[in-house]
């Protein structure tokens, strides 16, 4: 279960804007749909790897290197933290223009990406945990309530931005690169996705749609050679999820013979390897299993 309490401020590093965000104090990961590469649609939680955008000077940073600066209570936070824009799930941030997976079009709405995305914004709540408008500032105009507001919300970054940082990598730090690329990998894969799940309706193997392009292996290596330098638990997985989708099953399979304690993901992303198969997969855990 996902829980908050109220919200910590943190400071941009570049210009030292301050901006709040929701203080979680337990999370819920479970999202409907899991992949090889770490893709998951319409988690509760998607942390984006902490990189953030900046509101004020719209340049980047990792939030683990946002100054903390305090704590306020969702009560205070209703009155001094701007309202976010419509939360749009990560699974429909690509396709807003794209008018081919435009949902639920009646005939008489021009099926274009804009006029989704405004419906889309008059029906969709959000973030859950949203405050309600305290009494004595509903009655003031909307422009003037958001004035009087003094932290703008902490931004994640989005993947239409990920292209420039990575052409701008010399202004920033190896983690805030090796963030970017695992990002810029996850949503390169997602044309793959799109197709394979059309195939897969379709009753088709899907794998062999998989044919990364030079932008696509160039980062792939790339931040293969960043992460045999990193930390963190889940970095055997990856580094082998990385040499499967560039079709070096054997290293894949060697990395993940040797993980102490095999997950479901792991088991998957070694099954794969096995058969030779390079496309990223849905890890497909029992609850999600159709009956
Ligand atoms: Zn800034």
């Amino acid at each position: 279960m996902t829980r908050f309490d109220g919200y910590r401020l943190l400071a941009c590093p570049l210009c030292h804007t301050i901006h709040a965000t929701v203080n979680i104090v337990s999370f819920n990961f479970m999202a409907p749909e899991y992949w090889s590469d770490s893709y998951s649609a319409s988690s509760l939680f998607d942390n984006r790897q902490g990189l953030r955008r900046c509101t004020a000077c719209h340049d980047f940073y990792l939030q683990s290197d946002a100054p903390y600066i305090g704590h306020i209570t969702s009560e205070q936070a209703s009155r001094l933290v701007e309202t976010p824009p419509p939360y749009i799930p990560p699974f429909l941030r690509h396709k807003i223009g794209s008018e081919s997976s435009t949902p639920n079009t009646s005939s008489d709405t021009p099926n274009t990406g804009q006029s989704w995305l405004k419906r889309l914004k008059e029906w969709w709540r959000s973030t859950p945990h949203d405050q309600p408008q305290p009494e004595n500032t509903k009655d003031a105009p909307a422009e003037e309530r958001e004035q009087s507001k003094k932290y703008p919300r902490l931004e994640s970054v989005n993947d239409k931005d990920l292209a420039g940082i990575l052409e701008n990598q010399e202004k920033y730090s190896v983690n805030l690169i090796q963030a970017a690329r695992t990002l810029y990998w996850v949503y390169l894969n997602d044309a793959y996705r799109e197709t394979a799940k059309v195939l897969t309706e379709k009753r088709q193997l899907p794998y062999s749609a998989f044919q990364p392009n030079e932008t696509q292996i160039n980062n792939m290596r790339t931040l293969l050679a960043l992460l045999e330098f990193a930390d963190g638990g889940s970095r055997a997985i990856t580094i082998a999820e990385l040499h499967r989708e560039l079709g070096q099953f054997d290293r894949a399979i060697d990395i993940l013979q040797k993980i102490s304690a095999p997950s479901l993901k792991s088991e998957t992303i070694l099954d794969a390897a096995r058969q030779g198969i390079s496309a990223p997969i849905p890890i497909v855990y029992s609850y999600q299993k159709k009956k």
